[in-house]
C-alpha cells in the first residue's frame, strides 16, 4: 500500500537522499486491518519525536506478526521504545485483514486472524 498519509509525518516516511528503503518503495507492507493502530502510532511517536529525526525504514508483516523497523539520533528514548512495544503487543493480537481482536494462526500459514476471517480463509 502506498502511503496516504498526514503531511506532518512526512519526515518520518520519506527519504529525500534514498528511494531504495522499502517504505518509500511499498508503503504499509501488511493488510489494512493493522493501518489505523499503525498511523495512531504513528502520530503518538511524532509528538515524542521532539528533534523531528525520526526515520522508519520498512513497516511490514512477517510470520504473522507485525515488524516495524526505525531509526533516531534519539533511539534511546525510552517513551519511544515503550510506545512501539505498546503498539507492536496490541497490533500482534488485532487481525490482519479486518482489525478485530486477533490471534497468531500457524496452519501452514502465518498470519494474526479473527475467527470469521480464519473461516473465510478455509
Ligand atoms: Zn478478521
Amino acid at each position: 500500500m502506498i502511503l496516504k498519509t498526514n503531511k506532518k509525518y512526512e519526515y518520518m516516511l520519506k527519504y529525500i537522499d534514498s528511494e531504495k528503503y522499502p517504505i518509500n518503495l511499498y508503503g504499509y507492507q501488511c493488510n489494512k486491518g493493522w493501518y489505523e493502530l499503525i498511523n495512531k502510532m504513528i502520530e503518538t511517536i511524532y509528538y515524542l519525536d521532539v528533534n523531528k529525526d525520526i526515520r522508519i525504514y520498512q513497516i511490514k508483516e512477517k510470520f504473522g506478526e507485525f515488524r516495524f523497523y526505525y531509526n533516531s539520533h534519539n533511539i534511546s528514548n525510552k517513551h519511544i521504545a515503550d510506545i512501539v512495544n505498546k503498539y507492536t503487543t496490541l497490533i500482534n493480537t488485532t487481525c490482519e485483514l479486518c482489525g478485530k481482536p486477533g490471534t497468531l494462526q500457524r496452519n501452514g500459514y502465518f498470519q494474526t486472524l479473527c475467527k470469521a476471517c480464519i473461516e473465510l480463509k478455509d
